[in-house]
């Protein structure tokens, strides 16, 4: 027999007995009480725990209406069943509409056990969700090493202070801090000792602030600090000297004394920014400059950036470049993992530099996105990817076609007409491609955002959200968007074989993709057993160099024809 706690909102004895007998026959072992004011009825919600509800349709001083309302109004999610007499076919679809899960008429209780397994059973699946739900929250939030605030929780709260700042006129102070020599411990001690050393560090600098200071993990060996309200200009030397003599006494790890050197990069506000974007940029070019002249720290000067030689050269560069013809572009397959054929391809560019050779879009798209070369830089790559997908369409091969959209791009007005000119200048059509953003670039504007999605989806171009999992505030945001696939970020797939952490991540990933209705796609599969693994939690696609690196255009027909893989062939839609 399974235990129910049941609270019956019902004037009648007579057929509350007969519902309880009904339950006891279909294996429940109910425990009860039976309310008809709203009153009775809100003093057990708040009593006792419950497990369902059942309520009769109109009574006396009462009705399921109301009785839905309240129990609406205390947060519980239990299911709600109305077990009435006939009540007319347009009562029954108001009362389902307003939220009932389901009714069943007195004189045909058959079918009100199944009704009840059935909700019991969902009622656990919404629990599930929620529980998933927050776990993620968590994860998006706090860094698991040192329990500190991520970089996304890191970046709201700069938000905010820069938000406060700006209407109180008060000073923001933004601290940027980089360990010098963490890679060595890292590779000599191992991956615990470099953890052990991070979450110490996070303690010490902690301890060196006031509790109104924040100090995040922002990944890596970084990381910041801010100070919602600085007094004064002065007031930020006392504080810099605070970190860096609270790092001074060697860390001790295993009795073996580390010594631990910071470099630090400092911005103000409103003195280097008024913006919060704009302060961490600000922070971070003063950090590589401390870097690179071995110092301590350095606070940021107009003259670091982006009027600088090196600036002013590398973006001269780049606009050269993209008139002649060095962008050049990658690409690498994704696999569905079910039916073992390649589906799409993503777009990577690279820069073909005359003196440099090949470099990374790592090196070069955050300057082509400060200087608005991001935009005919996006249209060439959108333009080449989609001809390469013709021309692979021509050879039989249909795969859909990835191409990566900066933050910047997302939030500009001419994006869509610009994607539908490309689109017709490559004599392709809307579902051949797929644009990836990350999160990062949706929370920047959500709103301009969503509009700029919405009318892309209408148009028939597919949507993924890219490095799921790295930098994300809310989930209920991207449910809101059109969005058809997302792909977890290659950090957590990498080590998922080796680390809890990555494979919860990743499960909780894939399992929160599927209930919102997307195809979930893992990146930086670098081995079978990764592959395997994400197979067996029921992932979609995959990415990464164990199904093949990125390839450059012209080989990539004669790659995918010698791969192992199947290549879909002309009217089999890849996703
Ligand atoms: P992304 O979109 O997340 O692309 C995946 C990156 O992971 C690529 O780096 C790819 O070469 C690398 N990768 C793929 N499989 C593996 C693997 O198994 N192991 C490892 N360790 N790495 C793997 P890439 O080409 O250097 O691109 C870096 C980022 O630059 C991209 O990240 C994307 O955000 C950006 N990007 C590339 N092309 C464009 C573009 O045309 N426009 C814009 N706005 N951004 C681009
Ligand atoms: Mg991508
Ligand atoms: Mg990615």
């Amino acid at each position: 027999m399974k235990p129910l706690r049941a609270l019956i909102v019902e004037d009648s004895d007579d057929d509350a007995a007969l519902l309880l007998r009904e339950l006891q026959q279909g294996g429940y072992e109910p425990v009860h009480a039976r309310v008809q004011t709203a009153e009775s009825m809100k003093q057990e919600l708040f009593d006792s725990a419950w497990d369902i509800v059942f309520s009769d349709f109109s009574m006396p001083y009462f009705n399921a209406f109301d009785a839905l309302a309240l129990l609406r109004s205390t947060g519980l999610d239990l299911p709600f069943i109305i077990v009435s007499g006939t009540i007319g076919e347009d009562r029954a679809v108001m009362a389902m509409k307003s939220g009932a899960h389901d009714y069943i008429l007195k004189g045909n209780l058959k079918r009100l056990v199944p009704a009840v397994d059935r909700e019991l059973r969902e009622a656990q699946i919404r629990e599930e969700r929620r529980r998933a739900e927050a776990v993620v929250h968590h994860l998006a939030y706090v860094d698991p090493v040192t329990q500190l605030p991520n970089r996304a929780r890191f970046l709201e709260q700069v938000e905010e202070a820069v938000q406060a700042g700006l209407r109180d006129e008060h000073l923001v102070a933004l601290l940027l801090m980089d360990l010098d020599r963490f890679k060595e411990v890292n590779d000599t001690l191992g991956h615990d000792y470099g953890d052990d050393l991070l979450q110490q560090v996070g303690v010490r600098l902690r301890q060196a602030l006031l509790p109104s200071d924040t100090v995040a993990r922002l990944g890596g060996d970084e990381f910041g600090i801010l100070l919602p309200h600085l007094a004064s200009h002065e007031a930020i030397d006392p504080v810099i000297r605070a970190l860096h003599d609270s790092l001074d006494v060697p860390f001790m790890m295993d009795n073996i004394p580390i010594a631990v050197e910071a470099s630090m990069g400092v911005a103000l506000m409103p003195e280097h920014a008024d913006s919060a974007n704009v302060l961490m940029q600000r922070a971070d070019i003063a950090l590589y400059r401390a870097k690179g002249l071995a110092s301590d720290y350095t606070i940021y000067s107009p003259r670091f950036s982006p009027q600088s030689p090196e600036w002013l050269g590398l973006m001269a560069e780049l606009r050269d470049g993209l008139e002649q013809n060095q962008l050049r572009l990658y690409f690498q397959p994704k696999l569905d993992i079910r039916t073992g054929r390649i589906t799409g391809c993503e777009a990577l560019v690279r820069w073909q530099h005359p003196r440099h050779g090949l470099i990374l879009p790592s090196r070069f798209i955050l300057v082509a996105e400060q200087t608005g070369l991001i935009g005919p830089l996006t249209e060439w790559v959108v333009i080449e990817a989609l001809k390469s997908c013709q021309e692979l369409c021509h050879s039989q091969m249909q795969v859909k076609m990835s191409v990566n959209l900066s933050a910047r791009s997302l939030h500009d007005t001419r994006l869509l007409q610009m994607i539908a000119q490309a689109i017709e200048a490559a004599g392709a059509r809307p579902e051949q491609l797929m644009l990836e953003v990350t999160e990062s670039a949706i929370v920047l504007d959500p709103q301009r955002a969503k509009e700029n999605l919405l009318a892309l989806s209408q148009m028939g171009v597919a949507l993924s959200i890219d490095d799921f999992g790295t930098g994300y505030t809310s989930l209920a945001s991207i449910k809101q968007l059109p969005v058809n696939e997302i792909k977890i970020d290659q950090s957590f797939v990498t080590n998922m074989l080796s680390d809890p952490k990555d494979a919860m991540i990743v499960r909780t990933v894939i399992d929160l993709g599927h209930n919102f209705g997307m195809t979930v796609v893992a990146e930086g599969v670098e081995t079978r057993d990764v592959l395997n693994a994400l197979g067996a939690l029921d992932c979609d696609g995959v990415q990464g160099y164990f199904i093949g690196r990125p390839q450059p255009g012209p080989l990539l027909g004669q790659w995918l024809a010698e791969s192992p893989w199947i290549v879909g062939s002309a009217g089999q839609a890849g996703y």
